[in-house]
Formats: structure tokens, sequence, C-alpha cells
């Protein structure tokens, strides 16, 4: 898919690391200009940047901003605009807190919602109107297998991730008639992963370990026989690949899915 993304610029929310890691490079490897964004360190900023020239991006600038404030959301899309106009945005960062209701903080509660939910609300509505104008936009939503189904003692990351699925239906619904199918329309979607080897899983597989009195291997293992019967975790570049799937002009009708990348999660 290289030169997929020539000319184009890419947003991508909490990409320091974890999937919007390899999500940034495989959009620098398709040749879009990547605005990475995310809680760095300056130093650990500026390798991510050379990374990203490195893979193949004409242009790579990064951006930080704690997006549970809506100011600095408001900020980061001003800031990402006057370097290079989006059109491709990927809303993937994220939290997670696992504890029953009764004793979950009201403070993970807030945060959790405000990162993995209404953040997508605030940088859509800053770039999905450019997109219309222009008739290409791809806006990609992070959501999960828990935007389709529940799991116990994840209250604030299930209803963020449905919100954030219902959400993307309505962007996606209120954009359908932009563009064509020659310059690509604007298209809204989710990719809902189930397990992903990342740092957002390792304190449950270490809260595994722990209860069972397991070693690492184990503790996934056990995690995948509950959940996802194809017994694998998917790997950031697996998510990655469909993400620039996604952008291809051809994808142009493909608008308000939620794409399970779940080894058989959700079907059962
Ligand atoms: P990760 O913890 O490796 O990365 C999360 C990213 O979000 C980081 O870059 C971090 O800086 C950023 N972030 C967190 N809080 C932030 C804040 N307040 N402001 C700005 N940025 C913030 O996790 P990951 O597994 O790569 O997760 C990426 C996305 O994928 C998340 O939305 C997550 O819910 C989703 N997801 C992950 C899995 C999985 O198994 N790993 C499964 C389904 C969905």
């Amino acid at each position: 898919m290289s030169g997929l993304l020539a000319g184009k610029t890419a947003l991508i929310t909490g990409s320091e690391r974890g999937i919007g890691k390899s999500i940034a490079l495989a959009m620098a490897r398709a040749g879009a200009r990547v605005a990475a964004h995310g809680l760095a360190a300056p130093l650990e900023a500026d390798a991510l940047v050379r990374e990203l020239e490195q893979a193949g991006s004409p242009a790579a600038a990064y951006f930080g901003a704690d997006l549970r404030h809506v100011a600095e959301i408001d900020k980061l899309m001003s800031d990402v605009s006057a370097w290079a106009r989006p059109s491709v945005l990927v809303n993937n960062a994220g939290i997670q807190h696992t504890d029953p209701i009764e004793s979950i903080a009201v403070r993970s509660w807030d945060d959790i919602l405000a990162v993995n939910l209404s953040a997508a609300f605030h940088t859509m509505r800053h770039v999905l109107p450019q997109m219309a104008r222009e008739g290409f936009g791809r806006v990609i939503n992070i959501a999960s297998v828990h935007g389709l189904v529940g799991s116990v003692q994840k209250s604030p990351y299930v209803a963020a991730k449905f919100g954030l699925v219902g959400l993307s239906k309505v962007a996606a619904l209120e954009y359908a008639a932009a563009g064509t199918a020659e310059s690509g329309g604007v298209t809204v979607n989710c990719i809902c992963p189930g397990w992903v080897d990342t740092a957002l899983v390792a304190p449950q597989v270490a809260d595994r370990r722990t209860r069972l009195g397991v070693s690492t291997e184990e503790a996934i293992e056990a995690m995948l026989a509950e959940k996802q019967p194809s017994r694998r975790l998917s790997s950031p570049d697996e998510i990655a690949r469909l993400a620039v799937f996604l952008c291809d002009r051809d994808a142009h009708n493909i608008t308000g899915t939620a794409i399970p990348v779940d080894g058989g999660w959700t079907a059962q």
C-alpha cells in the first residue's frame, strides 16, 4: 500500500506506543505526513518523529495534549491544522481500568469516558467539515470488542466503547454523501479489536498471573481461552494494516461499520 496516502496528512492520537504507533508507522509507509500525538517525553517524541520519517513519511511532527481536557484537544486540533490539515484522523488513545461498579473510582469513570469517548467527538467536530469540503476524509476510531459486547469489571470502558461505536455511526451518516467515488468520500468506521499484544492489557495479565499463580504465557493463554476462540493475540501491525486499507479510495462505501478483529470473540 505504499504511496496510498501520498499528499495526505494523518493524525493518530496516542501514537507514541502500542496500536497507535503501529498505525502511525503504517501511515508513514503509505506516504502520509504524520501528526503523532500522545503523552511522550520530549526525547521520546523526537525519536518517534525520526522513526516515522525513516519509515517513509515526507514530514512528521509530534503534538502533546492530555485528551481528558477539552481545551487541550482544541489546541491540539488547531496546532495540527496549522501544520497540515488532516484528511485522516485515527482516534486511538485509550485507557482501561478494571473494577466492579460498586468500587470503581468516580475519577476512573470520568477519565475513561473523557479519553475513550468524548475526545473522539471533539477531534471529529474539528476535522469533518474540512474533510467534506475536500471530498475525502477518513475517521478511524479504535473501539474494541467491548463496543459490541460487555465484560464484567469494565463498566466505564464498555460504556465508552459502545458510545464510540454509536457516535461513529452518527458521524458516518451525517457525512455519507460528501465527495464522490473518485474523490474517495468521507467515511467513519470503528475497528473493534479483541486482545492485542500491548501495554494496555499488561495489568490484566499481571492480575491473572498473581491470582492463578501461573507464568505470563499461561496467564495470556487463560485470558484467550476465556474469550477469544482463535486463542491467538492480534499484533498491533495487523490492526494497522486494516486501518490503512480503510484509507483506500476503494473503501469509499465502507462507512458506519464496527469491524471486529477478535478471533471470533463476538461471533459467540
Ligand atoms: P497503550 O496503553 O499501549 O496506548 C494507549 C495510548 O493512549 C498511549 O499512546 C497513551 O499516551 C495514550 N493516552 C492515554 N491516556 C491519554 C491521555 N489522557 N491523553 C492523551 N493520550 C493518552 O494501549 P493500546 O493497547 O495500544 O490501545 C490503543 C487503543 O486500542 C485504545 O483505544 C484501546 O482501548 C484499544 N484497544 C486495545 C486492545 C488491546 O488488547 N490492547 C483491545 C481493544 C481495543
